[in-house]
């Protein structure tokens, strides 16, 4: 493809996106075809010669798109949102033609830049403690998830508590990480791979009410490892869990963790995004005890995935964990050490040059924007919760301080699944459910860029229809 061909191929392309954004709002939030629909009607084999993107953008349009989850439709209220917007994809496709690497400063010295200041802006967007800033001994680097993030705190975290020699040594002593039982399922998964066995975390029990995490629960977890010979390495706190929404204690928790030199990490994967409104910081009360700290502009703050922010008060003990220098890597600006090089800070070696599309996103929206997006979303979800309480038939299950409403029917678990099916069948909106202290509670969570009242409305009215239609047999 020549770049003349690109340039008409690419106008389509883009022409077909538009579209699409278009007639989001039209289509069915999900496929209702079954499983195996879309591999049967694929070729069981590529083209033997090339063929016209118009033939691939045919193809889009009569075999991918109807057998999508249209995550960015107006109606779509499922597990979180995963935002995309128009300066987002404009910044990857720069990326995208730009291939460029940047596991090193010199593989990409502006790749490399434009992240350090992309981390620093997000950082006084949310007004993170000065500690972040990579001004100072901390920084920011973009990962692809909050998973990740996770597990890289989480080998940091083992680097410290083995004193600097887990790296040398391996997992020599049994260490283990805490989280409340509403932490994120992450957390499991880096523990595994950070090799500290299948009870390497100990879920932490939180408090019925707010299901935050109980901090004489955490106290009570670590002293009892402590005297069976186990090192507490790791506390991951929640800001917004990924059930409720709740927001783990921090200042309570920070005060644990100083006291017995635990690695605080706070996850705020989802609900970070809110700290861009002045009026919602106090949910990152405490912030300043955590020695890292991630969330995903990929959720609520109109990034396309795979962007994760993540920082570190201390960059050197992540670099230190994290480092390993091949021949082959070995050039100047590293040995100058005037520079940062972001393969130090990740599992990966190689890496996108995600930093633009942040870039992209933050000047198209301005700070102003982006506090728009995010309170409009709390706003529709305040509306929501005030139709469901005004409702005798239904329940409010949890506090909803961002954009996610959980609630349910009070004639029990059955009706409520019955219920959550029923609006789904639709296809003019979609919720997920979840458990809360064991009872089934669907999940409305707010956040796609096209959502407007009319959209939170409608989702009410069907849930209040079928709810009609479901206590009537
Ligand atoms: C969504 C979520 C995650 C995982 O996010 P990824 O970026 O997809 O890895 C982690 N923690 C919480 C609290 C979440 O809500």
């Amino acid at each position: 493809m020549d770049p003349e061909e690109f340039r008409r191929a690419g106008y389509a392309v883009v022409d077909w996106i538009a579209d699409y954004w278009t007639t989001l709002g039209e289509r069915p939030v999900t496929s209702q075809d079954p499983p195996g629909t879309v591999a049967a009607a694929l070729p069981t084999a590529p083209p033997t010669y090339g063929e016209p993107v118009d033939a691939v953008l045919a193809d889009l349009d009569s075999l991918i798109a109807p057998r999508l989850t249209h995550w960015q439709h107006p109606g779509w209220f499922g597990y979180f949102p995963a935002n995309t917007s128009g300066p987002s994809v404009l910044g990857d496709l720069v990326s995208s033609g730009l291939g460029v690497q940047g596991m090193l400063w010199a593989t990409g010295p502006a790749c490399t830049e434009l992240e350090t200041v992309m981390l620093d802006w997000l950082a006084g967007l949310l007004d993170l403690p000065e500690k972040f800033r990579s001004t100072g001994r901390g920084g920011g680097v973009i990962q692809d998830s909050a998973s990740s993030a996770t597990l890289v705190a989480t080998l940091v975290a083992l680097h410290r508590a083995g004193g600097g020699r887990w790296r040398q040594a391996g997992v020599d002593r049994r260490y283990r990480a805490y989280t409340s039982t509403q932490g994120h399922s992450s957390i499991d998964k880096a523990a595994r791979i950070a090799g500290l066995g299948s009870d390497g975390v100990r879920p932490v029990e939180v408090d019925p009410a707010t299901q935050a995490m109980r901090p004489e629960a955490l106290r009570a977890a670590i002293e009892a490892d402590r005297a069976a010979g186990v090192v507490p390495a790791i506390v991951v706190a929640t800001i917004g869990t990924t059930s409720t929404t709740a927001i783990d204690p921090l200042p309570e928790i920070g005060a644990i963790c100083a006291e017995y030199g635990v690695w605080l990490h706070v996850d705020a994967a989802y609900a970070g995004a809110a700290a861009v409104c002045p009026e919602l910081r106090w949910t990152h009360a405490g912030l300043a005890h955590a020695d890292s700290y991630c969330f995903d502009p990929h959720k609520w703050l109109l990034t396309g995935f795979d962007c994760d922010a993540f920082w570190v008060a201390d960059s050197g003990e992540l670099i230190e964990a994290l480092t390993v220098l091949p021949e082959y890597l070995r050039n100047a600006a590293t040995e100058s050490g005037a520079v940062i090089d972001y393969r130090d800070w990740q599992v990966p070696l190689g890496r996108r040059f995600r930093a633009l599309k942040l870039w992209f996103v933050l000047r198209w929206y301005g700070v102003e924007g982006l506090r728009a997006h995010i309170r409009s979303g709390v706003a529709l979800a305040d509306r929501f919760a005030d139709r469901v309480a005004a409702d005798a038939r239904f329940e409010l299950v949890a506090p909803h301080p961002f954009s996610l409403v959980c609630f349910r029917l009070r004639a029990g678990d059955e009706a409520s699944a019955e219920l959550l099916a029923r609006v789904n069948a639709t296809g003019r909106v979609h919720l997920t459910h979840t458990r809360v202290e064991g009872r089934y509670t669907l999940r409305l969570a707010i956040g796609s860029p096209q959502t407007r009242q009319e959209h939170t409305d409608e989702a009410w009215d069907l849930l209040a229809s079928a709810a009609t239609e479901i206590l009537a047999c």
